[in-house]
């Protein structure tokens, strides 16, 4: 692999288009950042709309050459699987490149990397699985079967925060099915969709099956949606950039799924075991800085375990090892973005204006070896109420907001009451009590007794402002996959041409 840290460090990088490197149309290039220093490390191509139409074209070419559409579902199955051993061999690299990019934890990043085959591998599996079925029309003549074909080019548009598992969760079931793709990674972090494309090729993808146009969301990924030869826009970010996204996409009925934010719910009754459920609530809202989806950022807990948790919280967040990301003992590395920072800053006075307490943190820590980095402490709340903007708004930063409950009427009140619906937690023994909560939380994913435990294989996706549409297992390849019905009339007779065969 070339696109490592070491190659490009101080260099440019090029979009990756029907097989070819190419330099941007405009021949502008934008500056990506390593948030522990806050200094400019690569360049990326700037990718605008002709950028973004010879991406298109090349994998609307591949969809219709006979080297990617008549090969076999198997074929298909193999080339993923030697793409599988390709990302594992080269695993540790694609992890370092993703936290120069992002600021996360290596160890985490290099974890996300290592998991990925298993992803392909699985998809791989379903290639040569994906059955149609015959129905039993009210026809005795008539036979009736269906075929679950590739949607066409689909354009997948992912975050900064875990760039390429985010870009597999629509790749694997995509190259499974046979679409062909267009990638528009965040300004933020090009550099492992770019990474991927040189694997790709190795693996012996055809050209044009996977493009790379890197570039701003507003150029580049706003061309993407609007590029009448989509099929399907894949996209995960934030709500209010979903909403454009979908409209664009609408605009040229292309379908989309939308992968959004969320302000999810985690829930701590008194019967929890207290050191398992405190552990959970901090992977929830400080395991990668809570710049992930699933935050668990508003954290519910009975009035009769509230102060022992808020204790076991503050002890536990006291001892949490700030500092460089690739360093193996750092558990809270920085933000990724100085905008970002800025955010968490502005939150945190917006939490002590409307009134809630900071039990812990605040302020970036108040370390000089840390300076220049984007760097924020782990921060906790407690007297929140749900009114409050640090309960309503998602923050993406590692900002706890605490809320006391009395009854279970009162927590399914007030868990539900928010605009998104993305993921929900809950720490309890009474199994009754568990399921209850997972059938009336508004939340498409529920965890009992964890918290992110997620998986290839189990279908994620939100509710509400937290999107639409599911990846993951099955339900990936039916979002990606359309659905043919083929009619064949088996009666030898001519019917009359000016009455529709309803019977
Ligand atoms: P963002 O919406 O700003 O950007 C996401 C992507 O969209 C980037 O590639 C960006 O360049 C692109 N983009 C921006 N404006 C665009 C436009 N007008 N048209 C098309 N594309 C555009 O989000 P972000 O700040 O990069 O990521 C953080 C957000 O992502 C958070 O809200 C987080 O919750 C969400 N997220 C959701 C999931 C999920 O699975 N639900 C996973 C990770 C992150």
């Amino acid at each position: 692999m070339k696109t490592t840290v070491e190659n490009i460090a101080g260099k440019r990088t090029e979009h990756y288009i029907g097989g070819e490197w190419v330099a941007p149309h405009s021949a502008r290039y934008l500056d990506s950042y390593d948030p522990a220093t806050g200094k400019v490390w690569y360049q990326a191509a700037d990718g605008d709309e002709k950028d973004i139409d010879a991406a298109v074209k090349a994998a609307q070419a591949a969809l219709v050459d006979p080297a990617w559409r008549r090969i076999t579902q198997t074929e298909r199955g193999v080339l993923m699987r030697r793409l599988a051993e390709l990302i594992a061999k080269n695993a540790e690299q694609i992890g370092r490149l993703e936290t120069r990019d992002n600021g996360k934890l290596l160890k985490e990043m290099r974890a996300q990397a290592q998991a990925m085959p298993d992803s392909y591998q699985y998809f791989a599996g379903m290639a040569d699985k994906i059955e149609g079925s015959v129905v039993p029309v009210n026809k005795l003549d008539i036979l009736n079967f269906t075929t679950r074909e590739p949607i066409g080019v689909v354009g997948i548009i992912v975050p900064w925060n875990s760039p390429l598992m985010l870009l597999t969760s629509t790749l694997a079931p995509s190259l499974a099915i046979g679409n062909t793709v267009v990638v528009k990674p965040s300004e933020h972090t090009s550099a492992s969709a770019l990474a991927l494309a040189e694997l790709i090729e190795e693996a012996g993808f055809p050209a044009g099956v996977y493009n790379v146009v890197t570039g701003y969301g507003h150029t580049a990924g706003d061309a993407l949606t609007k590029h009448r030869g989509v099929a399907k826009i894949a996209f995960t970010g934030g709500t209010v950039t979903g909403r454009k996204v979908a409209m664009n996409a609408a605009s040229h009925l292309a379908q989309s799924t939308l992968e959004l934010g969320g302000k999810s719910p985690h829930v701590v009754f008194a019967d929890a075991d207290p050191d398992r459920a405190a552990t959970g609530v901090v992977s929830g809202i400080f395991a990668a800085a809570g710049q992930t989806c699933i935050a668990g950022s508003r954290c519910f807990v009975h009035e009769d375990i509230h102060d022992e948790i808020v204790d076991r919280l503050i002890d536990r967040a006291k001892k949490i090892t700030i500092g460089d990301p690739e360093a193996e003992e750092t558990e809270l590395g920085p933000l990724a973005l100085k905008a970002q920072l800025e955010k968490v800053a502005q939150y945190v006075g917006f939490g002590s204006a409307d009134g809630a307490a900071i039990a812990f943190g605040g302020n970036p820590p108040p370390r000089p070896d840390l300076a220049g980095g984007w760097y924020f402490e782990p921060t906790i709340f407690t007297d929140v109420k749900n009114d409050m903007r640090i309960a309503r708004d998602e923050i993406f930063g590692p900002v706890l907001a605490i809320m006391k409950f009395r009854s279970e009427d009162e927590l399914m009140h007030l868990a539900n009451d928010t605009d998104y619906g993305l993921a929900a937690g809950i720490w309890t023994k009474d199994i009754d009590r568990a399921l209850r909560f997972a059938r009336e939380v508004d939340a498409g994913t529920v965890w009992i007794n964890t918290y992110r435990s997620a998986s290839y294989m189990s279908p994620s996706g939100g509710f509400k402002n937290s999107g639409y549409g599911k990846l993951g297992g099955f339900e990936a390849i039916r979002t990606l996959s359309r659905l043919k019905s083929v009619v064949v009339d088996y009666s030898g007779k001519t019917h009359d041409p000016f009455v529709m065969r309803l019977k």
